[in-house]
C-alpha cells in the first residue's frame, strides 16, 4: 500500500483492502452519471442517486461487496436518468430500498417509463424536501438540505422548471468533517448558495454536473474552499466532462484542492473530446474506457479526519 500524506487531516491512499473508519463515501464509476454510497458509524446506509439505466447492477455489486443488503435512506437528487435510472435494478437484484427523498413536483413525470421504475421501487416511504429541511441518518451524521428546486432556505419551493438547477443538494456533516452533493446544480442555484454564503469550508466536494463548465463557479468553490473535490464522470465522448475551464477554477482555488475523478475521459472520436480535461492518472479510479469498475472512497474517523482512497475496481472494501 503507498500512503502520500497530503495534509495533516487529509493522506491519499492507493489500493487498500481495508477501509476503517466511522464514516465511508463510496464514490462509484457509474460512467456519465452519479451513484454515491455512504455508510454510517452504526451501519445504517445512505445512497445519494443510483446511476444511469443498466447500472443498477453495477451499483448492486459494489453495495453487496461492502456487505449491504438495505439501502436505509436513498436521496434522488432530481429526475434525470442518470442520477435514478438503476434503482429499479437495484431493488430487483435484492437490495432493499428503505425511507426515499427527493424534491418532489413529480407530476408530469408519470408514465415515463424511467419515473414509473423509480416510483415503483420507492413510493412505499418517499418524501419531498426543500432547502431548510433537515434528512435523519446516523449517530452524529447530520444532513441538511441547502437547496431544493432552485431556491435556498427561506425562498419558495417552485421548481425553476430547469431539472438540474432543481437539483437537490445537502451537506453532510461529521464531527468537524463536512461533504458537498448538489447532483447536476449549475449557475443559477450555485449562485444563490454563494451570495447567502450557504455553504462554507467543506471537506469534499462532489464537483456540480460531473464537472461541466456550467457548474463550479469561481465564486461557489471560493465560499467551499474543499480539500477534496471528486468528479463523477464518464469516460467517452458524449458530454465530455470533466471541462478543462472547470478542472482549472478549481485548480486556482485558494487553497488547492485535490482533484478525483471516477474515470478517465478517453479524449477521442468525439467533436468535443478537445473541451474535457483529466487530472493524473494516480487521482482517477477507472484508466480504462472500456469498463466502468472503480471508485473513490473517502474514509472519516471520529476526530473529523479522512482519507481518499483510489480504488481501481469495485473493492474489496
Ligand atoms: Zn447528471
Amino acid at each position: 500500500m503507498n500512503i502520500l500524506k497530503l495534509s495533516s487531516v487529509m493522506s491519499l491512499v492507493f489500493f487498500s483492502v481495508t477501509v476503517n473508519a466511522d464514516l465511508n463515501f463510496y464514490h462509484l464509476d457509474v460512467n456519465q452519471s452519479d451513484s454515491t454510497l455512504i455508510v454510517g458509524p452504526t451501519g445504517k446506509s445512505l445512497m445519494i442517486d443510483t446511476g444511469e439505466n443498466g447500472y443498477g447492477d453495477e451499483i448492486c455489486e459494489a453495495v453487496k461487496k461492502v456487505g449491504i443488503s438495505t439501502i436505509d435512506i436513498l436521496i434522488t437528487t432530481h429526475y434525470h436518468k442518470d442520477h435514478y435510472g438503476g434503482v429499479d435494478e437495484l431493488a430487483n437484484c435484492g437490495i432493499t430500498i428503505g425511507k426515499a427523498y427527493d424534491r418532489g413536483h413529480r407530476n408530469h413525470l408519470v408514465g415515463k417509463q424511467t419515473f414509473d421504475n423509480y416510483l415503483n421501487a420507492v413510493e412505499d416511504d418517499l418524501t419531498a424536501v426543500k432547502a431548510g429541511d433537515t434528512i435523519p441518518f446516523d449517530t452524529d451524521v447530520i444532513i441538511k438540505v441547502v437547496a431544493a428546486n432552485g431556491h435556498i432556505e427561506g425562498e419558495s419551493n417552485t421548481p425553476t422548471g430547469e431539472e438540474n438547477d432543481d437539483s437537490v443538494a445537502v451537506v453532510i456533516s461529521y464531527k468537524g468533517f463536512s461533504a458537498f452533493y448538489g447532483g447536476d446544480l449549475e449557475l443559477h442555484t450555485e449562485n444563490k448558495l454563494s451570495s447567502a454564503d450557504v455553504v462554507m469550508n467543506v471537506s469534499v466536494y462532489q464537483a456540480n454536473h460531473h464537472g461541466a463548465d456550467n457548474g463550479s463557479s469561481s465564486a461557489f468553490l471560493d465560499d467551499l474552499k474543499p480539500k477534496v473535490i471528486i468528479i463523477s464522470n464518464g469516460d467517452h465522448k458524449g458530454h465530455a466532462h470533466p471541462r478543462k475551464s472547470a478542472l482549472r477554477r478549481m485548480q486556482d482555488t485558494i487553497p488547492a484542492p485535490v482533484i478525483f475523478q471516477t474515470n478517465k475521459f478517453a479524449s477521442e472520436g468525439c467533436n468535443r473530446c478537445d473541451l474535457a480535461g483529466n487530472v493524473d492518472d494516480e487521482f482517477i479510479a477507472d484508466l480504462d474506457p472500456d469498463d466502468s469498475n472503480g471508485s473513490i472512497v473517502v474514509s472519516v474517523k471520529d476526530d473529523g479526519s479522512f482519507t481518499v482512497t483510489v480504488e481501481r475496481d469495485y473493492g474489496p472494501y
